[in-house]
């Protein structure tokens, strides 16, 4: 067992955090009767809480600590930086190296023309500044009508209002008044729940040319933009058919209208790709960015703008008037920059491609021979299993959608691997630097975890179709 870093005992950790922090997307006061896992350590793709435990990181935190945990160059620099120049703003005419660096290097490393960044703090951030982007440019461009976004249902784009907005969660929307105007929302490409009798091609055009259908009922006229996620990440890491993004990527270019793509998770080689839209072949305007960018290591987003909306907007005569304290923040930039540049040195992309991805996809595929799953998905190093009672009709679970999920996950927490569960899929997302063995021991986890689940599920008499 690792040693324990000094801290308080676990019981009045989880008193004092139940008194005094409210979590996110979390009903407290259940989470007080329960005690929240307190976690004080990580080192690569391991965690360890307050009572020793080590854990396995099947989700990289929250989709984001692609290097994995407890990297000491990355704390250097961030000491470094802080020592230099902690903090400066880029407002008023000024600007400072590591935000000309990261900046410069984004521009690089992304597709086509996306030349040009935006600092945000986060990928619900940055999604706000695409809101207020895309309007101003058809503004600029003498169009004031182009206004409305269309996304997906169960599509995730963060949890501002803007952020909560763009994302299609109904739980979302149901609290505080959410979609704000001009932002509408059509079906997702996720065949194994909605595809009925249809092949998944077939679907996926389906769903592709609802975007055609609503830019039809609405008016090119009103369209500012598409908004989408490559792969849906929280939505179940639903990837889409074949068929979808170049029917998406067609319907953009025949009205002009302009293609959001949100790399939030996808970016910084998630996919075995720089980024998403070159597995896809995907050209976006503009992409979001977030978590990857620093693996985690401090809060940074922004987004990327194509040469076309970044001239319009710079060119219109008058300020863009939008835009953060902590847009690039100095400490932050300096450890992306340096994040960046490790998963270059370090040949992170191929060790994704030639050896993470394809020893977990043997693996991880044969999950699918398991009673309790359908189909399992694997898209470079972001996985998702969809959990049934009956394979063959792809059928969901009699019990509330959701109920099957959690305890699937429950066992998976018992032992000691964090996989997640959206409904009744689990997902996961290590970090990029995961080993073969490491993978092992994520997959007898999850197998063991799978088990128990099905004996669960048997014993309460739960394996029924709904
Ligand atoms: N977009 C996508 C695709 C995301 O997955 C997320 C976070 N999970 C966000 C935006 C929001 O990012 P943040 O939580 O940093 O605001």
């Amino acid at each position: 067992m690792t040693q324990i870093t000094n801290h308080l005992p676990t019981k009045e950790l989880q008193r004092l955090d139940a008194a005094h922090h409210m979590h996110p997307f979390t009903e407290d006061a259940a989470l007080a009767r329960k005690g929240a896992r307190i976690i004080t350590r990580g080192r690569g793709v391991w965690l360890t809480d307050s009572e020793g435990k080590e854990i396995l990181d099947g989700m990289a935190g929250l989709w984001c600590v692609n290097l994995g945990y407890g990297r000491k160059d990355l704390a250097e620099v961030a000491a470094r930086q802080m020592e230099e120049l902690c903090y400066y703003n880029t407002f008023f005419q000024t600007s400072h190296v590591p935000a000309i660096a990261l900046a410069a290097k984004v521009a690089e490393l992304a597709p086509g023309d996306l030349n040009h960044l935006f600092y945000a703090g986060s990928g619900s951030e940055a999604n706000d500044t695409n809101i207020r982007l895309v309007r101003r440019y058809w503004d600029v461009k003498g169009k004031p009508g182009k206004t409305v976004i269309i996304s997906r249902k169960n599509a995730y784009h963060g949890s501002t209002m803007g952020g909560g907005s763009l994302g299609g969660m109904a739980g979302i929307h149901a609290q505080g008044g959410l979609p704000i105007p001009d932002i509408v929302h059509i079906g997702q490409p996720y065949w194994w729940a909605e595809g009925g009798d249809m092949t998944p091609e077939e679907f996926g055009l389906l769903r592709a040319r609802e975007l055609e259908a609503k830019i039809e009922e609405l008016g090119a006229d009103r369209v500012a933009a598409f908004i989408g996620e490559p792969i849906q990440g929280a939505g179940g890491v639903i990837v889409p058919p074949a068929t979808y993004w170049p029917e998406i990527q067609r319907i953009c270019d025949k009205y002009g209208i302009l293609l959001i793509a949100d790399e939030v998770i996808t970016g910084f080689g998630r996919t075995g790709n720089w980024f998403a839209c070159e597995t896809f072949g995907i050209r976006p305007h503009i992409i979001t960015i977030a978590k990857g960018l620093s693996s985690g290591y401090a809060p940074i987003g922004g987004s990327i703008i194509c040469d076309e909306v970044y001239e319009t907007i710079a060119n219109s005569g008058d300020d863009f008037n939008h835009g953060y304290t902590y847009c690039g923040h100095p400490v932050a930039a300096a450890v992306a920059l340096r994040n960046l540049e490790l998963i270059e040195e370090e040949g992170v992309i191929d060790h994704v491609r030639n050896v993470a991805h394809p020893y977990l996809m043997e693996r991880w595929q044969a999950l699918a021979d398991h009673p309790l799953v359908g189909e399992a998905k694997l898209v470079g190093l972001m996985g998702s299993i969809a959990l049934t009672p009956d394979k063959a009709s792809r059928a969901a679970f009699a019990s509330e959608a959701g109920t099957v999920g959690y305890r699937c996950r429950e066992r998976c927490f018992a032992n000691n691997l964090v996989m997640r569960h959206v409904g009744d899929r689990m997902i996961i997302s290590p970090p990029l630097v995961i080993t073969p063995s490491e993978i092992d021991a994520l997959i007898d986890r999850a197998t063991r975890s799978l088990d128990e689940c099905h004996a669960g599920l048997k014993a309460d008499g739960l394996l029924k179709a709904a």
